[in-house]
């Protein structure tokens, strides 16, 4: 999988910030925007997130481009709905020479390694036996198993954003996605860090867990005092 952030609201501490004192003040954020400081802007957000003031947190957004995740993982991630997304075509582009994600659990167990793979090799087979009998591509793609790679772009604001961090960097979510939200979490932290300094799951976020009997290793690593 590679995550890249491609592109995202400029100086987005600032401006979120301007939006919020725009509450508060008799100048409108076209000013306020031009004096404020980042230490103030970062005292502010801190602030007002703690308070549940969280639609400041709306006027920032961040385009990530997501490469080599299964179909498996792109559709969980298609579930949060205030995102926009672009996802390769399955119709318009050719699954004849893709790759897939072996699950490490499958690639660890020689005998279950052997059957993916197998299995993969017989799809991919098919796939092309059915072009060649006339199929189009938009009927060809039923025979393609869920591990197959794709690329997608995905927008979300910096709100939307916490609450995908909150569901899906948590150890209850499945492998991939959890590894695609935590990927995108180290990303955000670096251009807005006040904003993401505690997201990610509610242990974290909140400093509690709403899952008190899942088995959870990042409980534990947190509860010795660890970081992840
Ligand atoms: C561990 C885990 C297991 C899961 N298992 C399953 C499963 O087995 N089957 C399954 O179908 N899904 C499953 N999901 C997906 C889950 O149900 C959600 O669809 C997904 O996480 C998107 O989250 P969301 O709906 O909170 O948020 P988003 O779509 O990201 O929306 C953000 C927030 O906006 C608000 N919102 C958005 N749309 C509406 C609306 N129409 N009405 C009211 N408020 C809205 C809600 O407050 C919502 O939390 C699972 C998710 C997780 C994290």
């Amino acid at each position: 999988m590679k995550v890249e952030l491609i592109s995202y609201t400029p100086n987005p501490e600032l401006l979120v910030a301007s939006a919020a004192r725009t509450c508060y003040s008799k100048k409108p954020a076209s000013q306020i925007i031009k004096k404020i400081t980042h230490k103030r802007a970062s005292k502010l957000i801190k602030k007002l997130v703690k308070i549940g003031h969280h639609s400041i947190l709306e006027h920032i957004a961040f385009t990530f481009s997501v490469e080599g995740i299964s179909r498996a993982c792109s559709h969980q991630l298609i579930r949060h709905r205030i995102a926009s997304y672009s996802q390769q075509s399955q119709r318009y582009v050719s699954l004849e020479n893709t790759d897939f994600v072996m699950p490490s659990t499958i690639r660890k167990n020689e005998k279950a390694k052997e059957l993916f793979n197998r299995i993969v090799k017989e799809a991919k087979n098919a796939y092309k036996k059915l072009l060649e009998l006339g199929i189009p591509e938009e009927d060809t793609r039923y025979i393609i198993p869920q591990a197959v790679q794709t690329n997608i772009v995905v927008t979300m604001n910096a709100r939307e954003l916490l609450h995908f961090f909150n569901l899906r960097c948590c150890m209850r979510a499945q492998w991939e996605i959890r590894a695609l939200a935590w990927r995108m979490l180290s990303i955000v932290k670096k251009v807005a860090p006040t904003i993401f300094e505690n997201a990610g799951p509610p242990c974290i976020s909140e400093g509690r867990c709403p899952e008190e009997d899942f088995p959870c290793k990042l409980r534990k690593i947190l509860e010795k005092g660890g970081k992840k």
